[in-house]
């Protein structure tokens, strides 16, 4: 399906020779690539889900659906009425960019105001029904109204922090960019006006411009479908990352978070030193003989939360094992962990713990263990170091802090 030969003027020779395609087979291969993506967005928009909560595939995948429907639409221009090949296509077009809109705000888990959603497909279905025959019109107002579509879903991109987190969101800004790259060159080309946009069904050879908004449509639509599966998948990818990294029971980092953390501290070298403090709470076995294993996940639950709401922003604290917690602090010397380790210990002591089981109260024993990072250490035997300066404090009687080293 080549362009006819003699087509192009000499100032357009490169394009034609550039894109020796033709419309109709742009036309029906965007067809194409979207119903596939349709059915491909509504598998995953159907495939089980860990939560159940709804992630915007759904809207997605309508959107690319509503696209593909305006696209046949306009395949079919001179076969249907023009009420239907233009305006009914044209309120496709607008709703589809709605639906990506509302399914970006529904992967946000935020409210789209009703504005940003009607509004722009109230004024699409306008122009096309007061500007039926005037197709340089209809591309500038249309294309203003498109464009405000684009501007609506980046800001929607942009303006959220959570979005931003991963990469995959560039994907979509990318393909909307695009399309508002061609949005405005429709338009200048339309406001410029010296040669007629012509469409694939009138036989002649397509306005280069035609052959670039259908090549740019493909790739925005895939480009936004991948993103969005994408951008969906990285986020259950960050939140299953962080229930592997963090203890249940305490809500603190377990102990693969800690040791992942004090090990790159050791290997960077960001900080100059590294104090690690083991943390046992005494005689915690007698609190669950007397008063139950509830209670006990209970107190848990509060010493993590007092220790974590001492601690620096550096400073990790996560959740050893059992009853033992352990700090990991950086740039802290050895007087600076000492210092540390006593006043979580005075912290737990002096806490009343109110549980549902009555007022309770624990001590911990601590155990320090501090290395210069300039020194090759290794994480093992710092750990073991507190362990030891820990059974020291137990050995003395508990509710103490031990450095050996
Ligand atoms: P010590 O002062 O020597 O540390 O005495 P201890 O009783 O704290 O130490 P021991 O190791 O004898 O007992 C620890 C207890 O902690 C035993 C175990 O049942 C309890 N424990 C461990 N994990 C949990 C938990 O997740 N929830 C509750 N409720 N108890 C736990
Ligand atoms: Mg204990
Ligand atoms: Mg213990």
């Amino acid at each position: 399906m080549g362009a006819a030969p003699g087509c192009c003027s000499r100032s357009k020779r490169w394009s034609c020779n550039f894109m020796n395609l033709d419309a109709r087979t742009l036309l029906f291969s965007l067809i194409l690539t979207n119903a596939i993506m349709v059915l491909s967005l509504f598998a995953a928009a159907t495939s089980a889900k860990g939560d159940g909560r709804p992630d915007g595939i759904g809207k997605w995948a309508a959107a690319i659906l509503l696209e593909t429907l305006a696209w046949v639409l306009i395949a079919m221009r001179g076969t249907l009425p023009d009420a239907i090949s233009i305006i009914v296509a044209n309120g496709f077009v607008a709703a589809s960019y709605a639906l990506m809109l509302a399914a970006i705000c529904e992967f946000q888990q935020r409210r789209l105001p009703h504005w940003q959603y009607w509004l722009p497909i109230v004024l699409a279905l306008l122009v096309a029904t007061l500007l039926p025959d005037d197709i340089r019109s209809r591309f500038i107002w249309g294309g203003c109204v498109y464009a405000l579509q684009m501007v609506l879903i980046a800001r929607a991109l942009w303006s959220d922090q959570a979005t931003r987190a991963g990469r995959a969101w560039r994907l979509l800004l990318g393909g909307f960019a695009v399309l508002l790259l061609v949005l405005a060159l429709r338009a200048s080309v339309a406001l410029t006006g010296g040669t007629l946009l012509s469409v694939p069904q009138n036989g002649g050879t397509p306005h280069w411009v035609q052959i670039v908004t259908f090549v740019a449509l493909m790739a925005t639509s895939l480009l936004g479908s991948i993103g969005f599966l994408l951008m969906v998948k990285e986020r259950a990818d960050r939140e299953v990352m962080h229930l592997a990294m963090t203890d249940s029971l305490t809500g603190v980092p377990n102990r693969r978070a800690l040791m992942e953390h004090a090990e790159r501290a050791l290997s960077l070298r960001h900080s100059r030193h590294l104090a690690l403090l083991m943390i046992d709470v005494d005689h915690f076995k007698r609190i669950n003989d007397a008063h139950g294993h509830p209670a006990g996940d209970e107190i848990l639950r509060q010493v993590a939360g007092l220790l974590a709401g001492r601690l620096r922003g550096g400073d990790l604290v996560g959740r050893y094992g059992g009853e033992e917690f352990c700090v990991v602090a950086l740039d802290t010397d050895a007087d600076g962990a000492m210092k540390l380790a006593e006043s979580l210990r005075e912290i737990i002591a002096s806490a009343v713990l109110g549980t549902e089981y009555g007022d309770l109260s624990v001590t911990v024993s601590i155990g320090v263990s501090y290395c210069s990072t300039d020194t090759e250490r290794e994480l093992k035997g710092i750990l073991a170091e507190a362990d030891a300066a820990l059974y020291t404090a137990k050995a003395n009687g508990r509710n103490q802090v031990v450095r050996l080293n």
